[in-house]
C-alpha cells in the first residue's frame, strides 16, 4: 500500500466505496449500515478539510502578497484573475449550448416517462429545497452579492467561512503589511509563514486518510440510487452533460500545454488528488486545501497567486456549473416548454448562466439551485418549475460530482495562467506524497 502513489489508492477506495455501496442495496438494513457507520467517516473528511480552509487561504494569501513587494503587481493579478474567468466561463456555455442544441436530449421524451417522474419527484424534499433556496437568493438585492465581500465581523467570516470576506481581510492585511515597512511586518510575516507550512502539513496528514474517506463518501451516493429506469430514461440528457465536461477539460489542456508550455499530462497526473476529491465530495469549497496544496507544491505556482487565484476560482468561477446549467436549462425546456426555445432566450441563458455560476456557492448541488434562476430569467412558468427540477433530479448527483472535478480543474488551469504571466509559474518543489507518507 505504501509504494503506491496516492491517486491510485483513492481510485482503489473510490471503486471499493461503489461495489460495496452496490452491494449494500440489495442487503436487507444495509442502507441503514452505510448511513450509520460508514458515511459518518466521509463527513469526518469533509470537516477537517473545511477546518483548515480558513486558515489556509489567510496565511498563503498574507505570506504570499507581504512577499510581493510591489502593490500595482495585485491590481494586474486580480484583473487578469477575473478576466480569464470570465473567458473561460462563456466557452462553457457555448459548448454547453452547442451540444444541447446538437443533440436535443430532451426532443421526444415519452409523455409517460415524464409522467412517471414527476409522480416520482415533483413534491420530492430535494426538489421543494432547491426552489425555497433559489427564492431566498432572488429577493436578496442587486448589490447584495458585493456588500457581501466586505465582513464587519471577521471572526463570524471565519464562523462561517465565507471565501471571499477572508480572500479580502487577507488581502488587507497583507497590503498593510507591504506598507508598514519590512521592519515592522516582520514578525507578523514569519508568523503566517509558519502557520502556512503547519496547515500544509494539516493537508498531507488529512489526505492520509483520502482512501478511506473516499470509500465512505461513494458507498453513501450509491446507496442513494434507486431506481435505475428513471436513469437510464435521463441518460441522453446526462451523456450530453458528461461529453460537454469532456471538452472543456480538453480546452484546460490546450490552455495548459499552449499558454503555459507544461505537458497536459504531467499537469493531470499532478492535479489528480484534488480532481477525485472534488470528484468524490461534490464540493470545490472541500477540495479547496488540497487543490491549494497540488497547485502550489505539485505544479509550482507561487503562493500569492495561488492564494488569490484558487479560493476566488472556487467561489466564483464555475465552469463545469454554468455548462450544465446551459445544458439543463434547454433541456427542461425542450421537454416540457419548447415554445421557450427561441434565439433570444438562449442568449439570455449565456448571461444568467455566467452569473448563476458565478452566485452558485461551491458544494454540493448548489448548481441546482440557481438554475431555477436562469429559467426564470427567461420567463419559464414558475409553476413549471417544480417538474422542471423533478426531470433532471434523478441525474444532477453524479453530474454534481463531475462538474465539480471541472470546476476544480479550471481553477488549477486559471492559476497556471496567471501564474505564467507574471512569471509566477516555477519548477515544483520535489515532494512526492509518498514521501510524506514514509516521514509521517
Ligand atoms: N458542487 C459544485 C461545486 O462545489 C457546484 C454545483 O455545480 O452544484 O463546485
Amino acid at each position: 500500500m505504501k509504494k503506491l502513489a496516492l491517486h491510485w489508492k483513492i481510485i482503489i477506495g473510490m471503486v471499493l466505496g461503489i461495489i460495496f455501496g452496490f452491494i449494500m442495496n440489495t442487503v436487507d438494513g444495509g442502507k441503514g449500515f452505510v448511513t450509520d457507520w460508514i458515511s459518518p467517516f466521509g463527513t469526518i473528511f469533509i470537516n477537517l478539510l473545511k477546518l483548515i480552509a480558513v486558515p489556509l487561504i489567510l496565511a498563503s494569501l498574507i505570506k504570499g502578497i507581504s512577499d510581493l513587494k510591489d502593490i500595482s503587481k495585485i491590481k494586474s493579478m486580480g484583473l487578469r484573475t477575473i478576466g480569464i474567468y470570465v473567458c473561460t466561463t462563456v466557452v462553457a456555455i457555448i459548448i454547453g449550448l452547442g451540444i444541447v442544441n446538437f443533440i436535443k436530449p430532451g426532443v421526444g421524451m415519452p409523455q409517460d416517462t415524464i409522467e412517471k417522474i414527476k409522480l416520482k419527484y415533483e413534491n420530492d424534499a430535494g426538489v421543494t429545497d432547491k426552489l425555497v433556496k433559489a427564492t431566498a437568493q432572488k429577493d436578496a438585492g442587486p448589490l447584495q452579492a458585493l456588500v457581501d465581500i466586505f465582513p464587519s465581523n471577521i471572526f463570524q467570516s471565519f464562523a462561517d467561512a465565507s471565501m471571499l470576506q477572508v480572500i479580502f481581510f487577507a488581502l488587507f492585511v497583507g497590503i498593510s503589511l507591504l506598507l508598514i515597512g519590512e521592519k515592522k511586518a516582520k514578525p507578523l510575516i514569519d508568523f503566517f509563514d509558519s502557520l502556512n507550512e503547519v496547515v500544509m502539513k494539516m493537508v498531507d496528514l488529512i489526505m492520509l486518510f483520502a482512501p478511506y474517506a473516499v470509500f465512505a463518501l461513494l458507498a453513501n451516493v450509491i446507496i442513494a440510487f434507486d431506481d435505475t429506469e428513471i436513469l437510464i430514461k435521463l441518460l441522453y440528457y446526462a451523456l450530453c452533460v458528461f461529453g460537454g465536461l469532456i471538452l472543456m477539460i480538453c480546452f484546460y489542456l490546450v490552455m495548459v500545454s499552449v499558454y503555459t508550455k507544461k505537458s497536459p499530462l504531467w499537469f493531470l497526473q499532478q492535479l489528480s488528488p484534488a480532481q477525485l476529491l472534488a470528484f468524490s465530495t461534490s464540493s470545490s469549497a472541500a477540495t479547496l486545501p488540497v487543490t491549494m496544496e497540488r497547485v502550489e507544491e505539485h505544479i509550482g505556482v507561487d503562493k500569492e497567486v495561488s492564494g488569490f487565484v484558487l479560493p476566488v476560482g472556487a467561489t466564483v468561477n464555475m465552469d463545469g456549473t454554468s455548462l450544465y446549467q446551459a445544458i439543463a436549462a434547454v433541456f427542461i425546456m425542450q421537454v416540457i416548454w419548447p415554445e421557450g426555445l427561441t434565439f433570444t432566450n438562449q442568449m439570455v441563458i449565456v448571461l444568467t448562466a455566467l452569473l448563476a455560476s458565478i452566485g452558485s456557492a461551491a458544494v454540493p448541488s448548489a448548481g441546482m439551485v440557481m438554475l431555477v434562476i436562469v429559467l426564470e430569467s427567461i420567463g419559464f412558468p414558475a409553476e413549471l418549475l417544480p417538474i422542471g427540477l423533478a426531470l433532471i433530479f434523478a441525474v444532477d448527483r453524479p453530474l454534481d460530482m463531475c462538474r465539480t472535478v471541472v470546476n476544480v480543474t479550471g481553477d488549477a488551469t486559471v492559476s497556471m495562467m496567471v501564474a505564467k504571466s507574471l512569471d509566477k509559474l516555477h519548477e515544483p518543489k520535489p515532494k512526492e506524497w509518498d514521501d510524506n507518507y514514509e516521514e509521517v
